[in-house]
């Protein structure tokens, strides 16, 4: 339930609709937007409607919310939220570019594919240590050695970093060397996972379900959300459907469809979702047009010798010239990069 206050409210009437809030054992998020100031009602909304809260002093209207998602929610929360990265910002008229490779392989092919992420402009460095592979007997990743690597690269170029986490054990080694946890597509509804990744203080990119609807996603933010963090990152990477040309289908309608549904920023990941490098480039720019907060998009210095998804990486010749195609397309849209 949304409680929406008056235009000229007088800030000790908001104090005691949170307080009744509060009092009743419920959880009051309060937004403060540009022309409205909403308090969301998260917990036993029967309880609060038994005070009827249309009748207290400035409140103008309630609004009953019918998703199960609520701080998620863009009804909740009008102004899109801006995740700061240690001063890169995730949202808003912000764009950002995370590229790096697929896994994490040696000190040298990642600081390699740092260089080339920066060249092209990228703010984040990517690099998978904890693999989530089809099959056990591919490479796994490098685990702690790798998340040590990407911490040594960071401080070297000055990129911030995302690494995937596979397991609650995988989380809690990251921590201690990440800028971003991303929860990867086979984790999407691992609930135990996603309550862990709630509990700390990492802002948590989390990628759509192989097979997961607009709203199972939603769902799955708000899972981290409802733990107390609430700087969460989408990804669109591709579902699955019946096309078998491109490794996934990317489905660009739901870059607007969480636009409208949603205040959290949405990034676009064209590599997972084509598997093919020549696709990449004009994913990249239907997902700027489309709206997109960011792409993340796999480099690897030599993606012929790559452990992983070498098919769909860009090597760094071809990011440059790649995000150079696409600043015009990120200014067209007011986004600035
Ligand atoms: C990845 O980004 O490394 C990855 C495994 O992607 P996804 O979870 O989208 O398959
Ligand atoms: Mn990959």
């Amino acid at each position: 339930m949304i409680i929406v206050m008056k235009q000229n409210f007088s800030e000790d009437n908001l104090g005691n609709v949170i307080k009744t809030i509060k009092d009743l054992g419920l959880t009051a998020h309060l937004s403060r937007g540009e022309n409205t100031t909403l308090i969301g009602v998260v917990g036993d909304k029967r309880k609060i409607l038994e005070k009827n809260p249309e009748l207290f002093p400035d409140v103008d209207r309630i609004i009953q919310v019918t998703e199960t998602y609520k701080l998620a929610n863009k009804k909740f929360k009008t102004e899109p939220t801006v995740v700061n990265v240690d001063g890169v910002k995730i949202g808003g008229n912000n764009f950002v570019i995370m590229a790096g490779p697929c896994a994490v392989e040696s000190r040298e092919q990642l600081l390699e594919s740092a260089i080339a992420a920066k060249a092209g402009g990228a703010q984040i460095l990517r690099g998978g240590a904890y693999k989530p592979r089809t099959s056990p007997y591919s490479f796994q990743g490098l685990e702690v050695e790798g998340l040590q690597f990407m911490k040594e690269v960071r401080e070297e170029t000055g990129l911030k970093i995302i690494s995937e986490v596979t397991s609650e054990h995988a989380l809690a080694a990251a921590v201690n060397y990440v800028d971003i946890i991303q929860i990867g597509a086979r984790n999407m509804q691992n609930f135990e996972l996603l309550k862990e990744a709630g509990k700390t203080d990492k802002p948590v990119m989390l990628k759509r379900g192989i097979a997961a609807t607009i709203d199972e996603w939603l769902n799955a933010a708000e899972y981290i959300m409802s733990e107390g963090n609430e700087n969460v990152i989408l990804c669109e990477r591709g579902i699955r459907t019946y096309e078998t040309s491109t490794r996934n289908t990317l489905d660009i309608s739901a870059v607007p469809v969480i636009k409208n549904k949603s205040h959290l920023p949405i990034i676009v990941d064209p590599s997972h979702a084509s598997g093919v490098r020549e696709y990449v480039a004009p994913l990249s720019k239907a997902a700027i047009a489309a709206g997109a907060d960011g792409l993340m998009i796999e480099v690897h210095p030599c993606p012929a010798k790559a452990l992983s998804d070498g098919p769909q990486s860009l090597n760094p010749e071809a990011f440059k010239t790649l995000s150079n195609e696409l600043r015009p397309f990120i200014s067209l849209m007011g986004k600035e990069f």
